[in-house]
């Protein structure tokens, strides 16, 4: 008897399975026989009810239930291509199945035997065919077919042979149930058994749907008690205490009047800072609300009080840029400093020593300043901005460096209320939900492609007056055909169209030198159109950047857009952005039009939830939460609400899950959190 448990047991053992096999299933990230058991269909083929050949419409996928109809043909067309045809009949219809290269299929297909037949119906020459259909007895023991994700060389039948021997295994290894019973009496869910067979081989569609809504539950439950429990742990004692709030002082050297919103941050922080435990607060503004303001404040007040500051940038760039601003805020008395990855060797041993003896009061920098050698004499506050870019890992990197610092998180990037809640379960929020007074309403247009020469007009006219522009290219992955395509665009209209205008070309594939060295040109007006991927997306800012034009917009979501658009309008200047889209579907659209209508990155935050689901905040890798596997397909925000709840429950009676009854649970909660650096429970 094995004592392993399934989330070490190695696949390679499973029947089935062994170790070149199992090579290749760690490409589906699948290790251990609990990643096995949990890599999920990402469909079904379902041969439990075939549709009369009558009904079909070309270029739909159909299950037909048929009897052979005519002798196998033969053809060879050209060299290693051999084309099978036949014809198959309901009684009512005629379908014609052609298989290719596939003799094994084809010997299968004998005259009078009635079969089913899966797969895209076309027509050809005003017949209907199917191609290479997968084919079944009429009557099969398994009606359902799970589809998974696959990859090279690995097909659909091994992966479904080694799941069927893997779940055998872990019933045998892993028999409780990770949700206690209670919880799972109470929102009527199927017991781990049920829900693992059914979901890979479920006798009907409704039962992989029961599955589903119980393996989505147990994930975001465990989610959330995981973040439950680092909130209650991050409220443990600190010395940090900033007994003196020197912050009104910084705000009345400011040339404006901050706004209600960026007050009340101000005052929430300055709050946690005196308790004596460290804060976790995230502050939550539109880009362009004015956060970093509000972050040079507490450092401020952080210094006066004795307490060096780290703030943290996603990039190079940034970094250079918050440096340039907070040096021009701060009074001279407070030290700052930058040290990034391009920091010449000699600057880093100084800036390091200085640091290392206190004469530094502000540190900034990118993850360059959480390496070991970086050594604080007395670190009181770590600000991160744009903190999506940064897992929870780095984010606890950062405050390792000091005695549990106070933390201060700034996204750009606002989510509805009812999500924030779970995905910064572990931090306090302050929303900046005001912009500064007097800020120019950015005009945002949505044209297809037929207008672009009319486009490129409207974008001279602004950069003849001696205005800047982005036009940000089709990229959304940073892969190197879609960087071929950016390059081209750029060179092209730099050819062409914008021949005598100074253009140059942005994206992340570049160096951080080389991107440094176009962001700063761009900034000085040497640039007159930027050509950019994303990488603009972070906080660049430029106020003489008035006009943007997003190519193929349809395939940016809306908070991506939304964060693009946030770029321009920064100045006394109107700005526009023209989303240019050929588009044809009614929620793209829809969603362009939203871009059109509001600027409140609230709002579009909402309208993208309720327009896409919840799943997707789940599915992406933007928020830095662990990563989930199935919780990605969640559709409703019922079960968010549900699993919150059940997460409370089992917390407020036993928060290290130290009961019996929730062993398996806390296993899951530790594994889940490794991933990310952080101890869940101790
Ligand atoms: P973000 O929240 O996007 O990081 P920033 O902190 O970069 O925004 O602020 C954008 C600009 O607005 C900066 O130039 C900043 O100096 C200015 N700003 C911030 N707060 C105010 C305010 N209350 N009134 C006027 N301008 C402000
Ligand atoms: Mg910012």
């Amino acid at each position: 008897m094995n004592t392993q448990s399934a989330y070490d047991m190695n696949i390679q053992y499973v029947k089935g399975v062994g170790e070149k096999r199992a090579q290749l299933f760690a490409k589906l990230d699948v290790f251990t026989l609990y990643d096995l058991v949990h890599l999920f269909p990402r469909n079904y083929i379902d041969f439990s009810c075939p549709v009369a050949i009558k009904e079909l419409k070309r270029g739909s996928v159909y299950c037909v239930k048929a009897i052979v109809g005519s002798a196998v043909s033969e053809a060879r067309i050209r060299q290693g291509m051999t084309i099978y045809k036949t014809v198959v009949t309901d009684g009512e219809g005629v379908l014609h199945i052609t298989i290719y290269n596939n003799r094994y299929l084809a010997e299968k297909l004998k005259v009078g035997e009635e079969l089913l037949f899966y797969g895209k119906v076309i027509s050809n020459r005003g017949a209907l065919e199917m191609g290479n259909p997968i084919i079944e007895n009429a009557n099969p023991a398994f009606p359902i077919h799970p589809v998974y994700p696959l990859t090279a060389s690995l097909s659909n039948k091994t992966v479904e042979n080694a799941v069927r021997n893997a779940l055998e295994l872990y019933y045998k290894t892993e028999p409780c149930d990770p949700i206690p019973d209670s919880i799972r009496r109470e929102f009527n869910l199927c017991h781990e058994q049920f829900a693992l067979k059914n979901i890979h081989f479920p006798s009907c569609l409704k039962d992989a749907e029961i599955a589903r809504r119980r393996l989505i539950f147990e994930e975001l439950l465990v989610l959330q008690t995981g973040m439950l429990r680092l909130r209650r742990k991050n409220k443990q004692k600190n010395d940090i205490v900033i007994h003196n709030d020197f912050t009104p002082l910084f705000v009345r050297s400011l040339p404006f009047e901050l706004t209600n919103a960026q007050k009340r941050a101000i005052a929430q922080a300055v709050n946690d800072m005196k308790k004596g435990e460290p804060m976790n607060r995230l502050v939550q503004g539109d880009v362009g609300s004015g956060k970093t303001v509000v972050a040079a404040a507490l450092m401020f007040s952080a210094a006066k009080n004795g307490f060096q500051s780290a703030l943290m940038a996603p990039t190079e760039v940034l970094a250079a840029q918050h440096f340039k601003t907070l040096s021009s805020m701060m009074p001279g008395e407070i030290r700052l400093a930058l040290l990034t990855g391009s920091s010449s060797a000699k600057e880093k041993r100084e800036v390091k020593a200085a640091l290392a003896k206190g004469e530094i009061d502000i540190l900034i920098g990118t993850h360059a300043i959480i390496t070991d050698d970086t050594v604080f004499r007395s670190l009181g506050l770590v600000v991160t901005d744009e903190q999506h870019r940064f897992g929870v890992r780095q984010r606890g990197a950062l405050s390792k460096k000091g005695k549990r610092p106070h933390v201060l998180v700034m996204s750009a990037t606002p989510i509805p209320r009812t999500l924030s809640l779970i995905i910064y379960g572990d931090l306090d929020i302050s929303v900046i939900d005001e912009l500064p007074k007097g800020r120019q309403k950015i005009k945002t247009y949505f044209v297809d492609s037929s207008y672009r020469k009319r486009v490129y007009a409207f974008v001279k006219k602004h950069l003849d007056r001696g205005l800047q522009g982005y036009i940000v290219c089709p990229l959304v992955e940073e892969n190197e055909s879609e960087l071929v395509s950016a390059v081209k665009y750029a060179e092209e209209i730099s050819k062409k169209e914008f021949e005598s205008y100074r253009v140059a070309l942005l994206h992340g594939k570049m160096k951080p030198k080389e991107k440094a060295k176009i962001m700063k040109a761009f900034s000085e007006g040497e640039i007159q159109l930027l050509v950019s991927t994303t990488v603009i997306e972070v906080g660049i800012d430029v106020p003489n950047a008035v006009v943007m034009v997003i190519e193929n917009a349809e395939r940016f979501g809306l908070s991506t857009l939304h964060q693009l658009r946030g770029r321009v309008g920064r100045g006394s200047v109107r700005s526009s952005c023209i989303l240019i889209s050929d588009a044809e579907g009614e929620t793209a659209k829809r969603r362009l039009e939203i871009m059109c209508a509001t600027t409140d990155g609230f709002k579009i935050a909402d309208e993208d939830l309720r327009l896409r689901g919840p799943g997707d905040f789940f599915g992406s890798r933007q928020h830095g939460l662990p990563t989930l596997r199935i919780s990605g397909m969640l559709d409703d925000m019922v079960m968010l609400e549900e699993t919150k709840k059940a997460a409370l429950e089992i917390f407020e009676n036993d928060p290290l899950l130290k009961s019996r009854e929730h062993e398996k649970l806390r296993d899951c909660v530790i594994r889940l959190f490794k991933k990310t650096g952080q101890n869940a429970l101790n």
